[in-house]
């Protein structure tokens, strides 16, 4: 079955007028207002950026939506869940600090922000889904008491899995900390004591102190390592290593399993938004400003998740020129798409339908 997926040409230097004007119109043609009724329950689930990185969605682009969500029913929210991993995200009073500093507040987004799943990442419920690496999906309770939801993504390159967009954003972002922890838990890096200058930069990052310096390099004890990915993100000389081919494949594959859960369990009343725009190499859970991979190209929306982040992948390694997404971390992007069409979650077929 071929899905539609809707397009909007924009820049990040379009000015927050404009962009909110343009993200309106995508958002309206998926339909997904047609679900809500005067008192849904509707999230904006976003990632309000880590400490220190500047890619994220910026609060003022998203003042049309949220005006149109809003004038179908007033129990709307801006939403995340904590994060896996130490930092500014792993609890719910420094989470919202922290998207407060990044501009998601009530007074300027004129709706609530609340955290997913408690205060410290524990407030889950299931979802069965009985499939090939998921048999029950551990959920941020929140998500499972909605009525409809919108997943505002911010499209990247990620360490992990390629590219994270709305699989992952739906997947990963929605599931509580078991939940993160049950599809990270395949990951088992080691470390290269040839290419380790023992520089102990990989030990402030780890959340579990799993690595330490011995003579001549840092070693990570398996046993403590709950494959956060972390480690492989900062060590410069690029001395971690794991097996993408295998790990990846059980990440990816985990992740749209969960995301299938979500639609599952909302009975598909989900829509997608993908921001072109200040795509960098690595996701936002970077604390720092990440060079650019490609120039701004533009917000994507649709019903499908799979096809949404199909067409996002076509149009980023189209204005490079290569596969750009793979050139960063040597890991096949496309798993979590041929997974998710195989159990049903979406179609990697899609029309793309360019508005203006
Ligand atoms: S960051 Fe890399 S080079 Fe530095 S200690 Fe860790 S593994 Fe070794
Ligand atoms: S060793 Fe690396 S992957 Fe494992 S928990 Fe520490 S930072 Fe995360």
């Amino acid at each position: 079955m071929t899905s539609k997926v809707y397009f909007i040409r924009a820049k990040s230097d379009d000015g927050p007028e404009l962009l909110s004007t343009k993200a309106k119109k995508v958002f309206q043609k998926t339909g997904l207002t047609e679900d809500i009724k005067k008192e849904s329950f509707v999230a904006l689930k976003i990632h309000f950026g880590e400490i220190g990185n500047t890619g994220f969605i910026k609060p003022r682009w998203l003042a049309g939506i949220i005006g149109e969500i809003l004038g179908k029913t007033s129990r709307a929210f801006m939403t995340d869940s904590n994060t896996l991993y130490t930092g500014k995200r792993s609890n719910s009073v420094d989470h919202l600090r922290l998207a407060g500093e990044h501009g998601f507040t009530p007074e300027n987004l004129g709706l609530p922000v609340i955290i997913a799943d408690g205060l410290v990442g524990q407030d889950d419920d299931e979802v069965r889904v009985n499939l090939s690496r998921i048999k029950s999906a551990k959920i941020a309770a929140t998500f499972l008491h909605l009525d409809a939801l919108l997943c505002l993504n911010h499209f990247t390159g990620h360490t992990l899995t390629g590219f994270g967009g709305a699989i992952k954003n739906l997947g990963m972002g929605c599931a509580s900390r078991a939940g993160k922890l049950e599809q990270h838990s395949d990951i088992h890096p080691w470390i290269n004591e040839k290419k380790c200058t023992n520089c102990g930069i990989c030990l402030d990052y780890c959340p579990t102190q799993a690595i330490t310096q011995k003579e001549g390099s840092a070693v990570i004890d398996a046993e403590k390592c709950i494959g956060c990915g972390e480690c492989l993100v900062v060590c410069k000389p690029g001395a971690v290593k794991w097996r993408w081919d295998q790990d990846s494949l059980r990440v990816q594959e985990k992740m749209a399993e969960y995301s299938y859960a979500l639609h599952y369990a909302l009975k598909s009343k989900v829509g997608h938004l993908n921001f072109l725009l200040k795509v960098t190499k690595d996701c936002d859970c970077m604390a720092e400003d990440e060079p650019l991979i490609v120039e701004d190209i533009g917000i994507l929306a649709s019903p499908d998740p799979v096809a949404i982040d199909m067409a996002s992948v076509h149009l980023i390694n189209k204005q490079s020129g290569k596969d750009i997404l793979k050139a960063g971390y040597k890991v096949d992007w496309s798993i979590q798409l041929r997974h998710g069409e195989k159990i049903g979650l979406g179609s990697m077929d899609y029309e793309l339908i360019e508005t203006t």
